[in-house]
């Protein structure tokens, strides 16, 4: 199952590249006997490292959200668009230190929206983990990060036309409803009060 979300996060990676005229990173897949780190994979100018057993599988229960296009992605398929995340900021900035530049930075200061995941210690991971849905998920990305959405979409072309719906139907029940919630809540908070009058009278 890991190594199936691999491949498939793979050519989404590799055709997300090829459509945008990316350099596309090399991606070296380590076993845990050659990985001493914690964490499940890393990026360095150009190359991904991701140690399979490290990444998550889907989440069905407790506090493991992880599924394909949510919001919450361990899995190898989101994992992988995390790390293009921070290959697309080393290549778009003037200044980088290791795997950050000074792309995310600005485009964070710019959009001024929080982190879509718990995982946010810093400018670069702020951006990778949106970046990460812009790729697996756009139509979800534009709904409830719609500044970070529009500068991302100035300059690059999503690869994946489907609805955020369609992108989760083969989602549990709970990570379902929890995006929709999200989406009800952000679609809330933007209704106009004529919107809102509108809906009201075709009750
Ligand atoms: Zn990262």
């Amino acid at each position: 199952m890991k190594q199936r979300l691999l491949d498939d996060g793979i050519v989404l990676m590799r055709r997300f590249c090829e459509v945008n005229s990316l350099a596309v990173p090399e991606v070296n897949i380590r076993s845990t006997a050659e990985w001493p780190f914690g964490v499940c994979a890393y990026y360095r100018p150009t190359k991904i490292e991701v140690c399979l057993e490290k990444c998550a599988h889907i989440g069905v229960a407790g506090r493991s959200w992880s599924f394909p296009g949510n919001t919450v992605d361990r899995t190898p398929y989101g994992v992988i668009q995390h790390e293009l995340g921070h290959h697309v900021d080393v290549m778009h900035s003037t200044q980088t230190a290791r795997y950050r530049g000074d792309f995310s930075v600005k485009l964070r200061r710019e959009a001024g929206e929080p982190p879509i995941s718990g995982y946010c210690p810093d400018d670069g991971e702020w951006f990778a983990e949106l970046f990460r849905v812009f790729v697996t998920n756009p139509d979800l990305l534009r709904i409830i990060r719609p500044a970070t959405y529009e500068r991302l979409r100035s300059r690059f072309d999503p690869v994946v036309a489907d609805s955020w719906e369609a992108v989760l139907s083969g989602a549990p029940d709970r990570t379902k409803a929890a995006c929709s919630k999200k989406v009800g809540d952000v679609l809330r908070r933007h209704a106009t009060p004529q919107f809102a009058a509108m809906a009201d009278s075709e009750r």
